[in-house]
């Protein structure tokens, strides 16, 4: 079964994604606060998106993010965050989240994040070359791995998603309207925040010196390149 874990602590919300969930083909999993969200995920290592919510009784919602992004960075992970809460998207990505979804949400909307998220964690790529090596960076796209210099470099499946695309387009610019289309598999819906957000998590982790990228380079009022 495809298990998703629904942190919210409302339960008429709670109530509302789980159906949507269920009729979708999905095995909700529950918890009402973040104790309880890492609990579950303790109990259910077979789970490969979590959708948290931010307001939340006991820890936030970047916390529990942040605590499942310490020891598992394969977990998709999508933020529920309120309309008010603008700032919430940047911090959120900042902690590990790989996408968001503002409140209130069409279940359509949820599903398609959701089977993004389990396209890209599911390892169902279309058969292709195994590796892709740019020196020093060697990446596999069957176990989804990045090495720097023979180092296992710990990222997301965005992150992992990101870096191949730039892999795949050495020297290419590339939009962040093409960047997101790629990487989140849906058209640009206005916000590319989210696109700048990770290449600036991607860059601590690449680059040898994050505030002056030699390998995510900038291209002014257009997008990213890998190179120069
Ligand atoms: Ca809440």
């Amino acid at each position: 079964m495809k298990k998703v874990l629904v942190l919210e602590d409302e339960s008429s919300i709670r109530g509302f994604v789980v159906i949507n969930l269920r009729r979708s083909g999905y095995e909700p999993i529950e918890a009402e606060t973040g104790e309880q969200a890492l609990a579950q995920l303790r109990a259910n290592p077979d789970i490969r998106v979590a959708l948290l919510d931010v307001m939340l009784p006991d820890i936030d919602g970047f916390e529990v993010c942040r605590r499942i992004r310490a020891t598992d960075s394969k977990i998709g992970i999508i933020m529920l965050t309120a309309k008010s809460q603008e700032m919430d998207k940047v911090t959120g990505l900042m902690t590990g989240a790989d996408d968001y979804v503002t409140k209130p949400f069409s279940p359509a909307e949820l599903t398609a994040r959701i089977d993004a998220l389990f396209r890209r964690t599911g390892g169902a790529d279309e058969p292709e070359q195994d590796t892709i090596c740019n020196e020093p960076f060697r990446l596999n796209t069957r176990n989804r791995t990045l090495e720097k210099n023979g180092e296992r470099i710990r990222l997301t499946q965005i992150e992992f998603s990101i870096t191949k695309l730039f892999m795949e387009n050495p020297g290419k610019a590339l939009s962040r309207e093409d960047i997101f289309k790629a990487v989140w598999g849906r058209e640009y819906d206005g916000d590319l925040k989210t696109v700048d957000v990770n290449i600036r998590r991607l860059r601590i982790k690449l680059e040898d010196n994050p505030t002056q990228p030699t390998y995510i380079t900038t291209v002014w009022g257009f997008g990213y390149k890998w190179g120069f």
